[in-house]
């Protein structure tokens, strides 16, 4: 089945870096949110995006422009029916994702194969909720997704051959690499990336090193490009504990447990870069360590 059309639902961080790499590779992207300044604000960063590619010389003008013309917006999700594809990238909050496959399910075309970017709710759950659990998969890229090399394809129970081999070929299409992951919480590198982080979190907590001993031995001792409190306040650290009760939940195991400093950041609302708090304090020119 050939895809040419891509719908992405949420415009968000991850929506609109989905959205610049299928339309740079050729696809029509159609892009939906509950929010005109959602919509308007992905266009801008999509642009941006683009704009430091050209300065790169890793694209051209031309190619900067036509991707830009691949990609339309609407408010309507019901639009997104044409499609062949849908990658919902809405907030991580199961009854949201249902609501919107409930929704936009009677008016997809029959052979339309609808994945879903979540990080860590269970694929199989999601897909048993739509009318083709066997045309559903996990389709998970990494942040930001126009520089990432990854994205995990992930099936769920029912999903056949022909749906996965045909997000294989997406995948391929766009230069980046697939991994096969089974629906199982938080999937691969989200299983190992998240509790090293909740671990790096326990070893501030319990005092063991300070925020600045713990990163450095981390990007020296272990060559990790960045620390993992860093990189918890990158990713989120709502985000972080989220996905740690999704692993705690879903295999019922004590190791998995959130560490109450990271329970503490979140509740403060200190949930790192993207409120200027975290780990560190990003408010000055350089970042200063919180604890
Ligand atoms: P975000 O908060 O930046 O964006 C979410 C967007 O979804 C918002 O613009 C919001 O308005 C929109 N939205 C909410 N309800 C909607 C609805 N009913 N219909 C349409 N749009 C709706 O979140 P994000 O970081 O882009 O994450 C999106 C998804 O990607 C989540 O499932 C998350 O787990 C996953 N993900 C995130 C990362 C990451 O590092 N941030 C990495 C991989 C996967």
């Amino acid at each position: 089945m050939e895809i040419k059309r891509i719908g992405v639902v949420g415009a968000g961080q991850m929506g609109n870096g989905i959205a610049h790499v299928m339309a740079l590779a050729g696809y029509e992207v159609l892009l939906n949110d509950i929010s005109e300044e959602a919509l308007s604000h992905a266009l801008a960063q999509v642009t941006k995006n683009l704009d430091r590619q050209v300065s790169r010389e890793k694209i051209s003008e031309e190619d900067k422009k036509a991707s830009l013309a691949r990609i339309g917006t609407t408010l309507t999700l019901t639009d997104l029916g044409k499609t062949d594809l849908v990658i919902e990238a809405a907030t991580e909050r199961e009854t949201v994702k249902q609501a919107i496959f409930e929704d936009l399910v009677p008016h997809l075309q029959p052979h339309t194969i609808l994945t879903s970017n979540t990080s860590s709710i269970s694929i199989t759950r999601l897909a048993s909720r739509t009318d083709r659990p066997e045309k559903f998969m996990g389709f998970h890229f990494m942040n930001p997704v126009p520089v990432m090399q990854l994205v995990e394809l992930i099936r769920g129970i029912a999903t056949d051959e022909p749906t996965y081999k045909a997000c294989l070929a997406v995948v391929e299409s766009i230069g980046k690499t697939a991994a096969s992951a089974e629906d199982f919480p938080a999937f691969i590198v989200n299983r190992i990336l998240i509790p090293m982080i909740n671990e790096a979190v326990y070893t501030l907590y319990e005092g063991v090193g300070s925020v600045q001993s713990i990163d450095q031995s981390m990007r020296l001792g272990a060559n990790h490009p960045m620390g993992p409190l860093e990189l918890a306040d990158f990713i989120g650290l709502d985000t972080c504990l989220a996905i740690m009760n999704v692993l705690h939940d879903g295999l019922a195991d004590t190791k998995y447990r959130p560490c109450p400093l990271l329970v503490k950041y979140v509740e403060a609302g200190w949930l790192g870069r993207k409120t200027q708090r975290g780990f560190y304090d990003y408010r000055g020119d350089t970042p200063v360590p919180t604890r």
